[in-house]
């Protein structure tokens, strides 16, 4: 069968049989979607040969490019031996080599280290979820049983299970959702470029932290946990949190008695341009919940650390029924567990984090260029983690509304020119894996400057 052939039979097994995730299916059925057959690097590949840059890491998950031979060895190696054996009653190596190197890079100098358990799902909403469930328990079987509920942001996301879109706060994704959820204290987004509290940064000398803490101080005997987006808020629309704001929850979280949920699912390994996006601020959480990257960008695992304090609140005689009673099918999956191992060890080998930092200058600068352009509102960046909000107009921050799909149309212009990017809402996410070169970066910042020109001189 010809390529063209083929192409239009899978393209209509799609349309027929598939449901994608957040996508409007009715659009969806209009389009043309990229089929995508191989990846090598930086790089995808459609099923007619067509080469396009990954501009979102394969929506974020990607570190060290496609097709990294150590990554490839370690799975095809880990396959000989075992795809999969269960961590309820058995256990294996791959599971516990990963959780002594994990121990290992979270507990970052100069803090004394804290975090000191592992404990394994297969994705970032799980684990959340977990880490909501452990804070929820532990304060259960330490005596606060009035401590039942969490404090967390608006515009934060969390993930897409019951428990965690509860605490999460992008409201055209949970709202139709609500009579379902559990209520949590929301505190106002560390959102510079759109304060809720009107003031500006530096001058409101964060006074958003107050509004933190007044709910805390009214609140602490029920709140069991904060959980938060350290440094950035990804799907909300990479909203990078003003420098001290995540030392100062951390502050309140200790003063207020309250667990600090780090969800690092987005900002793990690597993406900000450190290991982990606390270390920024020197900050430990109690919980700290990881997904995307910890396979390199290979297959589902997710883990949620934490401290020997909250571990041992849940050790008793088998009557007591301390036991935390959670636990996901293929938690810890062999292939998953030596994807991640060999994804680590390349951050030293690699010298990954090292070679970013100049990679990260020449985004900014890049990105400055952009900032330039009319119906650029805002850019956010932290490492290799940017968004781009597009505004109708600069002056009032004026927002497109929906309809006119203007993030949708940047990306499918990006698309024509060999980018693939995907937008939220009206911002423009640019998300490369850590391992690209500095002539790529160079490529995506230029095929993004040349499509927001383009789309823009239309409206
Ligand atoms: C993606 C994401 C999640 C959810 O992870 P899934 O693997 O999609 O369930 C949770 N928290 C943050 C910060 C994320 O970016």
């Amino acid at each position: 069968m010809d390529i063209m052939t083929l192409k239009r039979r899978l393209e209509k097994s799609d349309k027929k049989y598939l449901w994608h995730p957040f996508t409007q299916m009715k659009d969806w059925q209009k389009e043309t979607p990229v089929i995508v057959s191989e990846g090598r690097g930086s790089f995808l590949k459609d099923i007619t040969g067509r080469w396009y840059l990954d501009g979102v890491s394969s929506l974020w998950v990607t570190v060290h490019g496609h097709r990294k031979k150590e990554i490839d060895d370690a799975i095809k190696g880990q396959i000989d031996k075992i795809s999969h054996c269960t961590l309820l009653g058995l256990t294996h190596s791959p599971a516990i080599e990963l959780a002594e190197k994990l121990i290992k890079i979270v507990n970052s100098e100069p803090q004394p280290p804290k975090l000191s358990r592992v404990f394994y799902s297969d994705n970032g909403s799980t684990a959340t979820e977990i880490g909501l469930k452990m804070a929820f328990q532990y304060w259960q079987l330490t005596g606060a049983k009035s401590k039942k509920k969490f404090l967390s942001l608006n515009n934060a996301y969390h993930g897409d299970t019951i428990g965690a879109v509860s605490a999460g706060g992008i409201d055209i994704f949970h709202e139709i959702f609500s009579p379902l959820l559990f209520k949590t204290y929301k505190a106002p987004s560390p959102y510079c470029y759109r304060c809720e509290l009107g003031k500006k940064y530096p001058s409101c000398k964060l006074s958003c932290l107050n509004t933190v803490e007044n709910i805390m101080k009214k609140h602490h005997k029920e709140i069991a946990a904060l959980i938060i987006e350290p440094l950035v808020q990804g799907a909300g629309g990479m909203i990078v949190s003003p420098h001290g704001y995540l030392k100062g929850v951390r502050r309140l979280c200790n003063k207020y008695n309250i667990l600090m949920i780090a969800d690092e699912v987005a900002t793990g390994f690597g993406r900000t341009g450190r290991m982990f996006a606390c270390e920024h601020e020197d900050v430990v959480p109690d919980i700290l919940c990881v997904a995307k990257g910890i396979t390199g960008g290979y297959l589902p695992l997710a883990a949620t650390i934490t401290t020997e304090e909250i571990y041992k609140a849940f050790l008793g005689e088998y009557k007591d029924l301390k036991t935390f009673f959670h636990g996901h099918t293929y938690t810890g999956n062999p292939l998953a567990c030596a994807a991640a191992i060999a994804n680590l060890e390349l951050f030293k080998k690699d010298k990954t984090l090292r070679k970013m930092q100049k990679k990260i200058e020449i985004l900014k600068k890049g990105l400055s260029r952009i900032a330039e352009l009319p119906n650029v509102g805002d850019i956010r960046q932290k490492g290799f983690m940017v968004g781009i909000e597009l505004v109708k107009d600069r002056k009032t921050k004026a927002q497109y509304p929906l309809e006119e799909k203007i993030g949708w149309r940047v990306c499918c212009k990006a698309r024509e020119k060999g980018l693939l990017i995907r937008p939220l809402g009206n911002v423009i996410v640019l998300m490369p894996p850590l391992s690209i070169s500095v002539s790529e970066l160079k490529m995506l910042i230029q095929i993004t400057e040349w499509t927001i020109k383009e789309v823009m001189g239309k409206f």
